[in-house]
């Protein structure tokens, strides 16, 4: 991120945050949220002190992705840090089962409330990995939440695609600027080097041409990113010099 602070009119704790970005997605299961995640470390990687909201209410990844639990608030001051990154999720306070009943308006309430009370201190990012999906929860917040930009992440094929046109539409409609389309699994490298499609070709390039915003990259399906996923490190710390972990950085001095 390279512009000015924009909205003056954030939550008093949200001062000293420069740019707050939206992670999002049409679709679940697209990988937005281990993308929001290594986003978030490949800025940090740059010298950018930043954070990681994992406004993901419904099935927060936060506390799998940095191998972190519940804790009490009372005597835990959050966010909580975990390798360099502020890190606050509603995973930190609730089970997921206790969340998943929560009806859109509430899920937003706590967003806002993140937003709002969280003490973020000074951050020259604030990385905010959205719910799945273009409905009126994610309406809400990104028409709340301080957006400086967004990025859409979208799996190759066509039907992530039409999802992730809504999300371009939705961000245009609350005037969000969007930073760029991130595709994600793009191919598979297999052990002699040949790349395979597995899911569709060249949609995230599609997406981007035809909505006149920029391309920001592909990403390749590694079974690293989940076991990383699943141990609790993001694979840009884990395994730096791994093609995905390349890309990653360059997608992040990118936006
Ligand atoms: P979403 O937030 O869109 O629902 P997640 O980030 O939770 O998606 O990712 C879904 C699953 O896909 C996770 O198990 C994650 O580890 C895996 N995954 C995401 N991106 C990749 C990738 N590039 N290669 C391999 N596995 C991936």
């Amino acid at each position: 991120p390279t512009s000015q602070p924009v909205s003056p009119s954030r939550p008093p704790t949200l001062s000293g945050v420069r740019h707050c970005i939206a992670v999002a997605s049409g679709k679940g299961g697209v990988g937005k949220s281990t993308v929001a995640a290594n986003l978030a470390m490949a800025l940090h990687h740059m010298g950018l002190r930043t954070g990681l909201l994992d406004a993901d209410i419904y099935g927060p990844s936060v506390p799998l992705m940095f191998g972190l639990g519940t804790v009490d608030p009372q005597t835990t001051p959050l966010p909580l840090e975990k390798y360099g990154l502020k890190l606050m999720s509603m995973g930190f306070l609730v089970s997921p089962e206790q969340a998943v009943i929560w009806r859109g308006p509430k899920v937003a309430q706590a967003v806002q409330a993140f937003l709002a009370q969280i003490h973020w201190g000074e951050l020259d990012a604030l990385v905010v990995d959205l719910p799945p999906g273009t409905g009126d929860a994610q309406l809400t917040l990104s028409q709340s939440a301080p957006l400086t930009g967004a990025v859409i992440v979208t799996t190759p094929g066509e039907v992530s695609l039409i999802d992730a046109r809504k999300g371009v539409k939705m961000f245009r409609e609350v005037r969000v600027p969007i930073l760029g389309i991130i595709e994600n699994m793009s191919y598979y490298v297999d052990g002699a080097g040949r790349r395979t499609s597995i899911f569709g070709m060249g949609g995230g390039m599609k997406l981007a041409l035809e909505s006149g915003v920029p391309f920001l990259g592909e990403l390749p399906i590694d079974p690293q990113v989940s076991e990383c996923v699943d141990g609790g490190e993001p694979i840009v710390r884990r395994y730096p010099d791994s093609p995905v972990s390349q890309a990653y950085r360059t997608i992040a001095q990118t936006i």
